[in-house]
């Protein structure tokens, strides 16, 4: 059966062994624990259950996940070790499942999840280069929607991940995911609703003005966080302006623009927070 999940519709037949540019085929995984680290509304108490996914299909030059999106490591799972996962992470009491760069696996979660579906919220944390028809099937199974949302301008996101496209893409996308109602609970735990994430990039602070630019015109109850952790990985090395973190001035431009359309609910990071550290020890 042909494969066209996600934009880049390669059909490949990844049930005979043909890999597309996601480098997927089954499932595969590389960890899943009680992430302390999310954003406040998600990881809450016990920790977000997050469950990091093998493959890519954006593939990031500068990935912080670089071994993981390139598929040079993880455990292949079936569908019920999935749903057994699912359970598990519940049981040691997460927040939530937190699914992370899912895209290339959709109808495989959609199938665990009917074998066993969770009482605690799912979150689905992605890249946001997304087909909507991808995630009308996701809508049946998510609550909370986690869109990182990369570049607007095309040379950027040509240069860095090959594809012109992506914000042709993740723009729709990410106003599809801010559709969902948002619902906290009595102690403030969101139960369901939408977090825009936005990573700003050295040289490239325009770009994160323009996606501060297209959030404000989002629904009200959407959060953005602004993340400023960006530091040289995977690679990286290959882009000259993509060897130095960012700068007090560009972090600074960006929280000019969220005071400037009176953005409410946002997350900010330090800026000294850039850190290889926060990368996570892979399980398999
Ligand atoms: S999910 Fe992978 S195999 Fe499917 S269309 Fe996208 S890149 Fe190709």
């Amino acid at each position: 059966m042909k494969c066209n999940l996600c934009p880049v519709n390669c059909g490949a037949d990844r049930q005979s062994g043909a890999f597309g540019r996601c480098g997927a085929g089954g499932i595969k995984i590389a960890k899943y624990y009680l992430h302390p680290f999310e954003e406040p509304l998600i990881s809450f108490s016990k920790g977000s259950g997050c469950v990091f996914f093998c493959g890519c299909s954006l593939r990031c030059a500068f990935c912080q996940n670089y071994e993981l999106s390139r598929n040079k490591r993880g455990k292949d799972i079936s569908v019920k070790e999935l749903s057994d996962i699912f359970r598990e992470l519940e049981e040691r009491g997460a927040d939530n499942i937190n699914l992370v760069t899912p895209t290339h696996y959709v109808d495989k979660i959609a199938e665990a999840f009917s074998i066993y579906r969770p009482r605690i919220p799912v979150v689905y944390n992605t890249h946001s280069y997304e087909k909507t028809e991808t995630l009308e099937i996701v809508d049946t199974f998510a609550d909370i929607y986690l869109p990182d949302l990369k570049f607007i301008d095309p040379l950027l996101s040509e240069r860095y991940t090959g594809r012109a496209d992506y914000a042709e893409y993740a723009l729709p996308a990410v106003k599809f995911m801010a559709k969902k109602p948002l619902v906290l609970d009595e102690n403030g735990k969101m139960l369901s609703g939408c977090i825009v994430r936005h990573l700003i990039m050295p040289l490239a602070v325009y770009d994160t003005i323009k996606i501060i630019d297209f959030v404000a015109g989002l629904p009200e109850t959407t959060y953005f966080s602004l993340m400023s952790q960006y530091t040289p990985m995977g690679e990286a090395e290959k882009f000259p302006e993509l060897r130095r973190g960012i700068t007090k001035r560009e972090y600074s431009a960006a929280l000019d623009a969220i005071r400037a359309h009176g953005l409410k609910r946002v997350f900010l990071q330090d800026r000294t927070s850039s850190d290889r550290a926060f990368v996570p020890d892979w399980d398999f």
